[in-house]
Formats: structure tokens, sequence, C-alpha cells
């Protein structure tokens, strides 16, 4: 019996190695890596420069804490800044940390406002994680129960829609921030409209609210910009990031730009591991292999390839519903509650994942080729076909 607590319902697969985007497990069999770990291994298995870059860095030094500086802590928030046109950077460990400060950072500047209950508008379907406060974030009863009481101080409204948030925010002067994920990522890869992004940065100016953006899934080339919300044009107060920074080595990451500058003190927040010398090593070697090797360009072309002939294949199925999302951020909606097709995928060698229970989501590193957007295409068309001709 394993000593494991029981969170998670697991495939019975382990891997033991893996190469670009191929897995392979331990008795051999070879999976082509739709998933990336969900979004993480940006670099996707083995990368040679970044294996490089761990291993130099461990043989420097992993760890000094946060008491001294940390020279490659400095240059990476040097290189997202820049990337970003945002100030200021505070490392953790995943997105719910990365989260976590961007939730602490809205409350204390509404207290510094004079605000005393100050409320984040956060949105319906939405994933934060799965602390406390970013739990009661999150836009999922699933994620909640048995978990109560809720963290207070959020206000929920319908995802993408101006006139639903226009009028729950009517009146009221307990508002001080609006927290989304630009393409919600475990609510079925729903891309924010453009226009909906933008009203919001407007809204944020006149009400001196901060605009902040959980990033986490989306970011880091994964639609195709640094950034998702740089697809619409419209820069947050705020910004979460994490999965994809490091390539799997853990890593978070909270931005603040403009009127969200200066608003944390010393003691007011922390991290005992948040942006160690290994962890930024692994994610400066990232930006570093995404730039130098043009992988958001990629990202954008991979992801137009598969959604292409994902929908090729697919097209006159009865039963698909839609077929969306971003760069190789992307959503096959079925009309009918789909988990089952993880297991057969599995089996047949593809990692795929079933999120809000009838979306295929597919994740791959942004490292796919060519061949490997073909051997998806190849494998999951006949699986998705098969699945919905046999309920
Ligand atoms: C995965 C995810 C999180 C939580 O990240 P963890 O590293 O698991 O804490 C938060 N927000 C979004 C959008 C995510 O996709």
């Amino acid at each position: 019996m394993s000593h494991l607590m029981n969170t998670y319902g697991r495939q019975p697969v382990a891997f033991s190695h893996g190469q670009g985007s191929w897995l392979y497990d331990t008795a051999g069999k070879a999976y082509l890596d739709a998933l990336a770990g969900i979004a993480v291994n940006t670099l996707g298995h083995n990368h040679p420069r970044l294996v490089r870059a761990i291993a130099e860095q461990a043989a420097q030094v992993i760890h000094t804490s946060n008491l001294y500086r940390v020279p490659r802590q400095e240059a990476l928030s040097d290189r997202l800044a820049a990337f970003s046109g945002m100030d200021e950077v505070f490392f953790c460990n995943s997105g719910c940390e990365a989260n976590e400060a961007a939730i602490k950072l809205a409350r204390l500047y509404g207290h510094d406002r004079g605000v005393s209950n100050p409320t984040i508008v956060v949105m319906e379907h939405s994933f934060h994680g799965r602390t406390m406060a970013t739990l009661s974030a999150t836009g999922n009863a699933k994620v909640q129960k048995g978990f109560e009481p809720l963290v207070s101080g959020f206000l929920r409204v319908p995802f993408d829609d101006l006139a639903a948030l226009e009028a729950a925010v009517a009146g009221r002067d307990d508002i001080v921030a609006i927290l989304l994920e630009p393409v919600q990522g475990e609510g079925g890869i729903h891309v924010a409209h453009a226009d909906y992004l933008k009203a919001l940065r407007g809204l944020c100016d006149a009400r001196e609210w901060l605009l902040m953006f959980d990033e986490v899934q989306c970011g880091i080339g994964r639609t195709g910009k640094w950034f998702g919300h740089q697809n619409a044009g419209v820069r947050p107060d705020v910004m979460s990031l994490a999965k994809g920074l490091g390539s799997g080595v853990p890593i978070g990451a909270c931005l603040a730009a403009g009127r969200a500058t200066g608003v944390f003190k010393p003691g007011n927040h922390g991290s005992t591991f948040g942006g160690n010398p290994l962890a930024c090593a692994a994610a400066l070697e990232t930006l570093a292999v995404l730039e130098d090797d043009q992988l958001l360009d990629n990202a954008l072309a991979m992801g137009a390839a598969i959604r292409a002939g994902i929908a090729a294949g697919l097209e006159g199925v009865a039963g698909i519903v839609e077929i969306r999302g971003a760069g190789l951020m992307i959503g096959i909606e079925l009309d009918r509650p789909c988990g089952a097709l993880v297991a057969q995928a599995l089996e047949a060698g593809l990692l795929i994942n079933v999120t809000a229970d009838k979306v295929v989501r597919l994740l791959p590193p942004l490292t796919f080729s060519q061949a490997d957007v073909s051997a998806l295409v190849d494998g999951l068309v006949p699986l998705i076909k098969g699945f919905l001709a046999a309920q």
C-alpha cells in the first residue's frame, strides 16, 4: 500500500526518461507528450541547454535564501520586466503562491487607500490554485467543497461579460482589483476577447483598481506572445506566473507595474525558497532558449497547425462542439463528458488531458515540431472519432 496521500487519481504509468516531445515509461513504451506536465515543460524533455544550465548552477550554489542578494534573481527580474513592461517582481515557487502574493498585494493596496474591506472581482470557471485564498478565488464549486469557511473578499462575475461585471460593481466602494486569466485553462480553454480586456483596463484606470492577470498557464510564450494579455495589447497592474517559467524546475512570480508597485514593504511578504539560484538559472535559460530559437513564433505556427489538422480530421463529425485556443493552448470541446479519452490516449501512446468534463486539452512543449504535430493529429483524430461513435 502506498504511503502517498490520496490527492490524485493517477494513470497507471511511470516515466523513466524523456527526449524532446517524447516520454518513455519504465517498460520502454514511447508516448508523445501533448500535455508537457500541464503546461510546465516549456522546452520539452532533456533539453541540452536547460540540463547544462541546471547542472552548472547546482555545482555553484543551489540556495542561499532571500536574506542575501541573489544575482540570478535580479537578472531574471530584469528579463521578465523587459518582456512584460512591468516594473517589479516577487519570486515564489508555484502558481497558487504567485496568486496569493497578488491577492495580498491587492488587499494591502486597498487598505493603504482607506478601503477597510477590500474586495477583488473574480470570474466564473476560473482556476487560481489550491491554497485557501486561491481556492476561494477559484470559480469551481468542486475545488471549494468541504473547505468552508472560504476566504471572504471576492465578488464573482461571469467571464468575458462586461455588462455583467459593470452591473455587479455598480455603487460599490470596496472593490480594489479584478483578477482573471486572459485565457482560462482549467475552465476549458476560453480566450477572453481583446475588447473585453481593453474595457477592463479602462475601468480599472478610471476607478484606480488593479487589473490582475493570472498568467500561470497562458504565460511564457504559450499563446505565441510572451504573455497571453499581449495578444490584446493590454498591460495589467499585477501578473502571476509559474508553470512554464522554469521548464519543470518549480518557480513562480508575481509582477507589479505602475500604481501596484511599492505596496509591499519588508516584513509584508516572503518565501524561503522563492527565486533561489537553481530555479532562477532554469528560468533564465528557458527564456534565453525561447528567444534564441524563436519558440514564440513556433508556438503560434504549431498551434495553428494542430487546430487545422484536428479541424480537418473531425470535420462533419457529430459531437464536436468547438475547437479553440491560442497558440499551444488548445481545447476541443465535445458534447459529452470525455474523461475516458485520457486512458484511451495513454494506451495509444499519447499524453493528453480532459478538463471541465468535456474539453480535450492540449498543452504541448513550445519545442513541438511539425513531425510532432502530424503524430498528434494522426493519433488523436481517430481516438476522438472512435470515442464519439462508441457512445
Ligand atoms: C495551475 C494554475 C494555478 C495553480 O498553480 P500551482 O503551481 O498548481 O499552484 C493557478 N492559476 C492558473 C491559471 C493555473 O493554471
